[in-house]
């Protein structure tokens, strides 16, 4: 079925929009409904990309509140892990419908994801409408490189059932809880079948000595040596890299995630160099990171503190503009992310925001979606061409919000 959104506004023109088979068909002054289309009125909405948010752990939405203030490793150690442990499909279906409510009402219609019960993620995805790229987290210290080969097959396997909207992936914790030989074959694996592959790097300082004092390599030369760092890798974090790691990156066409309200909550130390990334040409987009460490999957409240922080850090105002900051949090800077632009052929993925909102009705738009759009701005969202939401209200979020909390309580959370 055909959808036409009539009376949108683009670059300050009214404009229609058609989108046929999930992709759009037709966009500017003269498109108009065919007989027998579905029709949204946009009202003079702000026709938009959507966000990509390129770093989630989706179902952690159930772990939301309860990180207790504590640093990355206590906080893994004594409250994530021993609960994780316990986790069912259906804890992480729920988890991660919540996040895919969370995410679409604040404008993200695409997310990379890393958790367990991958398969029960793209369920929720499915379900919700979204697309995400999905991998299981690997580790294998405490286990086995055979049993990191298995559950890296397993996941791949049932993740390859669920369709265009789910794009299967390798998602190696990180270097601290993968091991060399894990790594080399995950490098060899994503080059050989051509998956994406997700992993944490150079979160905290403290990652970073100890890769150079077992390894005498920074990260980023560490994960090079092994075959790891290409144009399908995602490195999220990125917090402590320096020059030459920047310029290698570059180089690979390795993209980098910044999740900057994850690191500030976690009191990483420092700052994702943004203006150093840049200057070097590396792919950036930027996540929340999981619910648990963040505590909200709300990106457009964190492309602001992205923008904040790349300032601040930089004592330099100019440190990075409006336009810079929205580019990066809709994936237009990283095109491994998946970011769908306006424009006939491409996927009909796209936001109405209410021009008349408080935080929009006045002022430059791309300065205010930076720095004042919130949630509540977001008045439908649409994917492959189905109206996921209209009204700025998620359908069944009182259900979906009632099974994730008590799905949290079975796992005492
Ligand atoms: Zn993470």
């Amino acid at each position: 079925m055909a959808l036409t959104v009539t009376n949108a506004l683009l670059e300050g023109e009214r404009i229609g929009l058609r989108c046929e088979d999930g992709a759009i068909a037709a966009l500017g002054a003269d498109v108009t409904p065919e007989s027998g289309d579905e029709t949204l009125d946009a009202g003079g909405a702000h026709l938009l990309p959507p966000l990509v948010n390129g770093h989630t752990h989706a179902a952690m939405t159930l772990f939301r509140g309860s990180g207790g203030d504590l640093p990355l490793m206590p906080w893994l150690e004594e409250k994530i892990w021993p609960v994780e442990a316990k986790l069912e499909d259906e804890d992480v279906y729920w988890g991660a419908r919540l996040a895919c409510a969370e995410m679409l009402g604040s404008g993200t219609t695409r997310f990379w994801d890393m958790y367990w019960h991958p398969e029960a993620t793209a369920r929720a995805v499915t379900d919700a409408g979204l697309r995400a790229t999905i991998g299981a987290p690997l580790f294998d210290l405490g286990g086995s490189p055979e049993e990191l080969r298995e559950s890296a097959h397993r996941s791949l396997e049932a993740l390859a059932e669920f369709g265009p909207r789910i794009t299967p992936a390798l998602a190696p914790h990180a270097i601290y809880t993968v091991s060399e030989e894990s790594l080399r074959w995950i490098g060899e694996l994503s080059a050989s079948h051509d998956l994406p592959v997700q992993i944490h790097l150079s979160e905290t300082e403290r990652e970073v000595q100890d890769c150079i004092a077992a390894h005498d390599l920074r990260p980023a030369f560490y994960l090079d040596r092994l075959g790891m760092l290409s144009e399908r890798t995602v490195l999220s974090h990125g917090v402590w890299l320096d020059p030459d790691e920047l310029a290698l990156i570059a180089e690979r066409g390795t993209t980098v995630v910044t999740n900057p309200v994850a690191n500030m909550k976690l009191a990483v130390g420092g700052v994702f160099p943004h203006p150093a990334a840049r200057s070097a040409g590396v792919p950036v987009g930027l996540g929340t990171d999981g619910a648990g460490s963040n505590d909200s999957l709300d990106l457009m409240s964190d492309l602001k503190i992205f923008a904040l922080a790349q300032k601040h850090a930089a004592a330099d105002p100019t440190a990075i503009d409006a336009a810079e900051a929205w580019a990066v949090a809709t994936g237009g800077r990283a095109p491994l992310l998946g970011a769908t632009p306006l424009e006939p052929g491409a996927p009909a993925d796209f936001l109405l925001l209410r021009p008349d909102s408080p935080q929009l009705a006045i002022g430059e738009l791309t300065a205010d979606l930076v720095y004042s759009a919130s949630a509540a701005t977001v008045e439908a969202a649409v994917v492959a061409g189905n109206v996921l939401m209209r009204g700025g209200e998620v359908p069944g979020i009182a259900e979906i919000v009632a099974k994730a909390s008590e799905r949290a309580g079975r796992l005492g959370l």
